[in-house]
């Protein structure tokens, strides 16, 4: 499957004021840069499309207020940017004062509502690694009690907008994002409930289905996530790939570090498998099991198998669905 079309992928824009960490999320969750590598990155001064598309489920572009960016200037096309998008993310740095980005805040929302009546409004409480527990909560109910006042005053009630504690310095953003990306995602009671049949017939325990280039994960089985097997399945696919790239790639063939035969089973010492296989060109199944189970590995290879074939058939479905109906862009 490599052929899921960008019409049917999660749009995702990013904005916010200047050094708020936009270009920062985008590298650390897209380009695998380390958290500490983004202290020398230039600040972000114009838009900028991030394509990603060739490499990962999601699509996203970043946007930038340096100041100048004028809603009503002809050169910002909001039908364009809006008009496609399933979700904006709006970034606020949370060890700033941020009164003018709440302001930026409201501006944005109404003017994108203008113009997409369903696109999924995410804000992001960023660099809340600075921030001690209580004024983590702090800024939350500050940042929420605002926003939300802002829209009501101006009788834009039906506006909801979701608030996500931020850092790139832990798990918190790739699990943010997966959240938001989840949203976007029509399938996605159909995938959980792929995930659901397969950990219950196979004797796993939690099962993620992750975009490998993001680490976000897409759909995960009904369990509730823990924070500590969600960042172990994340250092599972790090492990995965940079093996692969370093041991698996060969000078004469053109190939990638991830691809159809990608299958990595890892023992740890208190009784749990790590257990990674691809799915897709851009997904993988990684799950968490105990050993004892793992004996029967050939039930969970013939269950993995018909798992991936109903995976596939989903975005079949649905691509072929899209291509059917014309473009509902049409503003
Ligand atoms: P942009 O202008 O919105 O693209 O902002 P940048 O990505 O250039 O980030 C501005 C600064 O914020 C950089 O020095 C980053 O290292 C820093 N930064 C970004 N994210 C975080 C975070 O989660 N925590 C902390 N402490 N700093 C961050």
């Amino acid at each position: 499957l490599g052929s899921i079309g960008s019409e049917s992928k999660p749009r995702i824009v990013l904005m916010g004021l200047r050094r708020s960490g936009k270009s920062s999320i985008s590298k650390v969750v897209f380009h695998k840069l380390s958290p500490n590598e983004t202290l020398f990155l230039e600040s972000t001064s114009k838009v900028v499309k991030d394509d990603i598309s060739n490499s990962s489920f999601v699509q996203f572009q970043i946007w930038d207020f340096p100041g100048q960016i004028d809603f009503f200037d002809p050169a910002f096309d909001s039908d364009h940017i809006f008009g496609g998008c399933g979700a904006l993310i709006f970034v606020i740095d949370a060890q700033d004062d941020y009164r003018d980005a709440l302001v930026r805040l409201h501006q944005t929302v109404t003017r994108a509502y203008q113009v997409n009546q369903s696109i999924k409004f995410e804000v992001f409480i960023h660099k809340v690694d600075g921030l001690t527990d209580d004024r983590k909560i702090e800024a939350q109910r500050d940042i929420h009690q605002h926003a939300t006042e802002d829209l009501s005053d101006a009788g834009l009630e039906g506006i909801h907008l979701s608030f996500y504690l931020t850092s790139i310095y832990d798990h918190s953003i790739f699990e943010a994002f997966s959240r938001v990306v989840q949203k976007l995602i029509p399938q996605l009671p159909t995938l959980e409930n792929l995930l659901n049949i397969l950990i219950s017939n196979s004797g796993i325990e939690k099962a993620f289905l992750f975009d490998v280039v993001s680490k976000i994960y897409i759909a995960t089985d009904s369990s509730p996530v823990d924070m500590q097997s969600y960042e172990l399945c994340c250092d599972m696919i790090d492990v995965v790939i940079d093996v692969s790239c370093i041991y698996g790639l060969r000078d004469d063939v053109d190939g990638t570090a991830y691809d159809q035969h990608s299958l990595s089973i890892i023992r740890l010492n208190n009784g749990t498998i790590l257990y990674l296989r691809e799915v897709n060109r851009f997904l993988a199944l990684v799950c968490l099991l105990r050993e004892d189970v793992f004996e029967r590995q050939g039930l969970i290879e013939y269950n993995f198998h018909c798992f991936r074939e109903a995976i596939q058939e989903v975005f079949d479905i649905r691509r072929k669905a899209m291509m059917a109906t014309p473009s509902s862009a049409s503003a």
